[in-house]
């Protein structure tokens, strides 16, 4: 027998992890090691913020945990290049070979070639698996074998092959007979000089798994019903698990089918098994974005859309400062950016319109928004955030037709109808009847006085007229305007 290494990067779980079932199935003594990147992970970056740097932490604590007790040592270390802390450690380890879950990120892959090719090199077997999605890029393809790049048929070709190749979770790994020395010790995001934030949500393996469970066992019956109100619990907010990897798409996929079982049977509520459909669906989302940017790796920075790639964008800078600092005007939109600065997560329907009120109404490029997000999210995800930018933007693949301009008004009227989500982060709208709370500036001024919400002092005034920047958005993205080569 033989010693393996497993690198660990967005799947921190003992269970269902493919790449490190293969690695204790292999060899008879396994070690782990999980890379601090410094490029990313560090608190002057730019890159990844303090709340999934504190979540990631977490988790890496609880696994390096439950992988001890399961005979494997996992070795945590700081690195400016990953691949050469890997290299360095397989060989001081002895190891026969290295297993990691690939990943679809276009800087991740590169980095997984090279470590291929210096494997090579120096005779150590290297063996990426699928793991973080159900299906992979070259799984679903169209008739002519080309990627998708409209969700609709894609989902239907994804959910024929589930029928076809269920996705089942294994379970524990086989443990180890022998154990590797341990190394390295696991930072705080604190040490590490990220500032302190309070996190909301349960962290780790048995976090995700806790909150799995309830999700399937009960939420996600009104899911359907239930998930575009901010205000209310309606979504299972399972991305940060999903995006570090507490919780594999394979266990959703399986407590899913469990639910739609049991909607079938004892739990014949209205719309449960829509809710399973349709949450079932927002996982494939995950899997197609993920698919995109596998196929198409330059949309991380150009629009999918290549007629919109030198759309001359305003970017005002106190526009950019208003939307970033809570401070529009627009109760939904500040509320909703209260919400990601004070938590890490912000519900999709506010993704949506956030994003959109910065690209449409503001003029201001989507890749200074999926940058700040990148900065603030807990979930943060290099696919569905580029996707749900460009989504919104209109720039992006299957996205939002530029003549759909969503109202910030209207959709809180229609998502906030009492005003429950703005007041609860907007406090200064506490007294405002809910005639007013999504335009507080329609308020006669006696009543701003009277409710202590006085436009320009209390709150801000709308830093822009939604009507008017919705048709100059439509003009700049009208098709018939040439707006940059099609290549
Ligand atoms: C501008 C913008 C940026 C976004 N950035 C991210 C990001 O960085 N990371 C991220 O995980 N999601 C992102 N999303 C997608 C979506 O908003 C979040 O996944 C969702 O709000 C997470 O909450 P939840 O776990 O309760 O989701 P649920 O509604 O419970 O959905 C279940 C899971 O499906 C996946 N999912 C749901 N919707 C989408 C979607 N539209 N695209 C891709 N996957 C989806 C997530 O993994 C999610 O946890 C973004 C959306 C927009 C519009």
């Amino acid at each position: 027998m033989a010693s393996w290494l497993h690198w660990f990067r967005r799947d921190l779980r003992l269970r269902d992890n493919v790449g490190l079932y293969a690695a204790c199935q292999a060899g008879d003594a396994v070690a782990g090691i999980f890379v601090i990147d410094k490029r990313w992970f560090a608190a002057d970056s730019e890159k990844i913020g303090p709340f999934q740097a504190a979540f990631w932490l977490e988790a890496v604590a609880e696994l390096a945990r439950s992988l001890a007790k399961h005979n494997i040592n996992l070795h945590v270390q700081s690195a400016g290049d990953p691949v050469k802390a890997v290299v360095e450690l397989a060989q001081k380890l002895e190891v026969a070979g290295i297993t990691f879950n690939k990943d679809y990120e276009p800087m991740q892959m590169a980095q997984d070639r090279r470590l291929a090719q210096q494997c090579e090199k120096l005779g150590i077997k290297c063996r990426g698996y699928k793991d973080a999605v159900g299906f992979e890029e070259f799984e679903i393809l169209t008739g002519s074998e080309s990627p998708y790049t409209v969700f609709t048929p894609y989902k239907r070709a994804w959910l024929t092959k589930l029928t076809a190749e269920p996705q089942v979770p294994r379970g524990l790994p086989k443990r180890p007979s022998r154990a590797l020395p341990a190394g390295g010790k696991i930072p705080t995001a604190l040490a590490l000089g990220f500032e302190s934030v309070q996190l909301q949500l349960a962290t780790g393996e048995s976090g995700g798994a806790r909150m799995l469970e309830f999700f399937c066992g009960e939420a996600v019956y009104a899911y359907q019903n239930e998930r575009n109100f901010p205000a209310r619990e309606g979504c299972s907010r399972l991305s940060a698990h999903l995006s570090c990897g507490t919780v594999s798409p394979r266990q959703c996929f399986e407590a899913v089918r469990a639910a739609q079982g049991a909607a079938g049977r004892a739990k014949p509520l209205p719309g449960a098994l829509a809710g399973c459909d349709t949450w079932l669906s927002e996982l494939i989302w995950r899997e197609f974005y993920k698919m995109i940017l596998f196929h198409f790796p330059r949309t991380v920075s150009q629009a999918f859309q290549m007629r919109y790639a030198n759309i001359a964008w305003a970017n005002d800078a106190a526009a950019v400062a208003a939307w970033k600092t809570a401070a529009t005007g627009y109760p939904i939109v500040d509320a909703a950016i209260k919400q990601i600065l004070t938590t890490g997560w912000m519900h999709n329907r506010l993704r949506m319109i956030v994003a959109m009120f910065l690209t449409k109404d503001l003029d201001v490029d989507w890749r200074i928004g999926e940058q700040a997000f990148m900065q603030w999210l807990i979930d943060y995800d290099q696919a569905a955030n580029v996707g749900g930018w460009q989504w919104s933007a209109g720039t992006g693949n299957d996205a939002a037709p530029y003549f759909r301009v969503m109202n910030p008004i209207l959709q809180a009227q229609r998502y906030d109808p009492d005003g429950a989500f703005v007041r609860h982060w907007l406090p200064v709208l506490k007294d405002v009847p809910t005639k007013f709370v999504h335009e507080p500036w329609l308020m006669p001024p006696a009543l701003q006085r009277d409710c202590r919400c006085v436009g320009g002092s209390d709150y801000p005034k709308p830093v822009v007229d939604h009507a008017a920047a919705r048709l100059r958005a439509i003009a700049r993205f009208k098709p018939d305007k040439p707006s940059g080569p099609d290549r």
